[in-house]
C-alpha cells in the first residue's frame, strides 16, 4: 500500500473573531509547530483567513477556507474566489455537509468548486456522507459512492484532492463512527476514486470527520483506509487539535 502522510484538518466553521482566531492559532504553532508527519490545517472563517495566514506563517501549519465560489468573479455576492484566496490557503473545504442542508449546495456545484480549486493550486477537501436515515436504511454504502462520484464529476487534479467522509449523524453531536463504520466507507469512498483514477487510489488521502476527538482519534487512525480526520469542535480548542496532530504524527 502506498504510503499516504496523515491529514488534520481542523474546521473553525463559524467560530472565533479575529482576535480569537489569531490567538488560536497561535497557540497551535506553539503546540504542534515542531511534530512531523502530518499535514496540520485550519480553516478560519473568511474574515480571519488573512490574520490567521500571516499568524502562521514560517510555521508547519497550513491555512485553509471553508468553501469557495466555483465562479471567477462578477455579480455574485457574498461569494469569494480561488484568485482571492490564491496566496491566502493551500486548501479549501468543499461539499460540507452544512453547505450541502443549509445552502443547499448539489454534488455538481460542489464538483464545480472542487475543479476550481484545483485549477488555482488550491487542494479540495471534498466532504461527502449520509445521514441517519440512509444509514438506517442500510444505504450508506451505496449512497456515499454515488455523492462522491457526482462530486467528482470532471475532476482530474488527483494528485491535490483529499476525501473527507462525515457521516452527518456524527457531525457535532459527540456520537463518532465506530472505527469499523468509518474504515468500511472511507473504503467505499477509495474504491470510488479507484473506478474514476485507477492510478491514483491508493496515494489520495481519505479523511474521516465526525466527533473526532484525542479520546477515540488513535483508535480510528488504526484504520488502513483512514488518512486522518476533518475535525470540527476539536479543532476550536488548541490542546485538544494538537493532540489529535500528535496522535497522527505518530501513525
Ligand atoms: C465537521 O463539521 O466537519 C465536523 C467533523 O465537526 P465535529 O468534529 O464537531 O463533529
Amino acid at each position: 500500500m502506498a504510503s499516504r502522510i496523515p491529514v488534520i484538518a481542523g474546521n473553525w466553521k463559524m467560530n472565533t473573531d479575529l482576535e480569537s482566531g489569531i490567538n488560536l492559532v497561535k497557540e497551535i504553532v506553539a503546540l504542534s509547530n515542531a511534530v512531523s508527519g502530518v499535514d496540520k490545517i485550519v480553516c478560519p472563517p473568511f474574515i480571519s483567513i488573512s490574520s490567521v495566514a500571516q499568524s502562521a506563517s514560517g510555521s508547519t501549519v497550513q491555512v485553509g477556507s471553508q468553501n469557495v465560489s466555483a465562479n471567477s468573479d462578477g455579480a455574485f455576492t457574498g461569494e469569494v474566489s480561488t484568485s482571492m484566496l490564491r496566496g491566502l490557503v493551500s486548501h479549501a473545504i468543499v461539499g460540507h455537509s452544512e453547505r450541502r442542508a443549509l445552502n443547499g449546495e448539489t454534488s455538481e456545484q460542489v464538483a464545480a468548486k472542487a475543479i476550481a480549486a484545483a485549477e488555482a493550486g488550491i487542494s479540495p477537501i471534498l466532504c461527502i456522507g449520509e445521514d441517519l436515515s440512509v444509514r438506517k436504511a442500510g444505504n450508506a454504502a451505496t449512497f456515499v459512492a454515488d455523492q462522491l462520484e457526482a462530486s467528482l464529476a470532471g475532476y482530474s487534479d488527483w494528485n491535490s484532492l483529499i476525501v473527507a467522509y462525515e457521516p452527518v449523524w456524527a457531525i457535532g453531536t459527540g456520537e463518532a463512527a465506530t472505527s469499523e463504520q468509518a474504515q468500511e466507507m472511507t473504503a467505499v469512498c477509495r474504491e470510488v476514486v479507484r473506478k474514476l483514477a485507477p492510478d491514483a487510489a491508493d496515494s489520495v488521502r481519505v479523511l474521516y470527520g465526525g466527533s473526532v476527538n484525542s479520546g477515540n482519534v488513535a483508535e480510528l487512525l488504526t484504520q488502513p483506509d483512514i488518512d486522518g480526520a476533518l475535525v470540527g469542535g476539536a479543532s476550536l480548542k488548541a490542546d485538544e487539535f494538537s493532540k489529535l496532530i500528535a496522535a497522527a504524527g505518530s501513525k
